[in-house]
């Protein structure tokens, strides 16, 4: 996925607490001063917010898409597409300045996506099997409304300790996205990680180090440098050399101009 937002996504069935859960973590983490945004998927059939005659609703048929409704307390976007074309790596676009996401529903989702931290919603012991053998990725916990024995959290008289695993995910993922912003962002595989997000990880269980970053380790070696409005574009080493010797030998050819192989090219490109 998507985004450094991390997302936690509560799971379950009809009537196993799903909103009550999402209710308690948003109400302690935003008193904490967490930025939180939620979605929720509706599960009921051509279900709109808008109403048939309103102005909005009138835009809409006339063929607006999105509308966007805007009173003295709050902002609407009407976007006219269904659950078919929602897609978790688009909703951040939503949901500007937030420091997490929370979902509810959407289990097609967010079961098998190994990103988003999962917190599941249980009626019995057979549900939390279920569950247990075909979620993906960080389970922050198994929640119910009954008391149904360990691991199981209650929802109400357990909350303080699912807010606590909650925000332990949360600091997690803020933590491995803070050295993703320091990687690369390559995705080269010379670290003998599949990714960089996958170093991030690694390096924030202390199973790798920084040095471990092949372009990284050998940036002040290359030849070439790129830089973007001040910012270095990182780049590999036969990047680093395919773009010095085509330079070079560009630049040879012009009148006048030998190249003897160690000089120091400064091309500067404006708007
Ligand atoms: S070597 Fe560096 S750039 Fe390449 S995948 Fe690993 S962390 Fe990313």
């Amino acid at each position: 996925m998507y985004t450094n937002v991390p997302v936690i996504g509560v799971i379950g069935h009809k009537d196993s607490g799903k909103t009550a859960i999402i209710e308690t973590v948003v109400r302690m983490l935003t008193r904490k001063g967490y930025r939180v945004a939620t979605a929720k998927h509706v599960n009921q059939k051509s279900f709109s917010i808008d109403s048939e005659g309103k102005d909005t609703w009138r835009h809409s048929v006339a063929g607006a898409n999105p509308v966007v409704s805007v009173s003295d307390i709050e902002t609407g976007i009407l976007i006219k597409d269904g659950v078919k074309r929602f897609s978790l790596d688009e909703l951040p676009c939503f949901t500007p300045q937030v420091d997490f996401i929370m979902l509810e529903g959407f289990s097609w989702l967010i079961l098998n996506d190994e990103h988003v931290g999962k917190i599941l919603c249980v009626r019995n012991r057979e549900e939390y099997e279920g569950f247990k053998n075909k979620a993906k990725g960080e389970i922050i916990a198994f929640c119910s409304m009954r008391p149904l024995g360990k691991p199981i959290l209650r929802i109400k008289e357990d909350s303080k300790i699912l807010v606590r695993q909650a925000l332990k995910f949360l600091r997690k993922k803020q933590k491995i996205s803070k050295i993703l912003n320091i990687l690369p962002g390559l995705n080269c595989t010379k670290c003998g990680y599949s990714s960089c997000e996958e170093m991030a990880v690694a390096m924030y269980r202390k199973d790798a180090k920084l040095n471990d970053c092949v372009p990284l380790r050998l940036r002040s070696k290359l030849k070439t440098k790129i830089t973007i409005d001040d910012n270095e574009v990182p780049i590999q080493p036969f990047v680093s050399e395919i773009i010095r010797s085509s330079i070079l030998g560009m630049v040879s050819s012009l009148k006048g101009i030998s190249i003897r192989g160690n000089e120091e090219v400064h091309v500067k490109i404006s708007s």
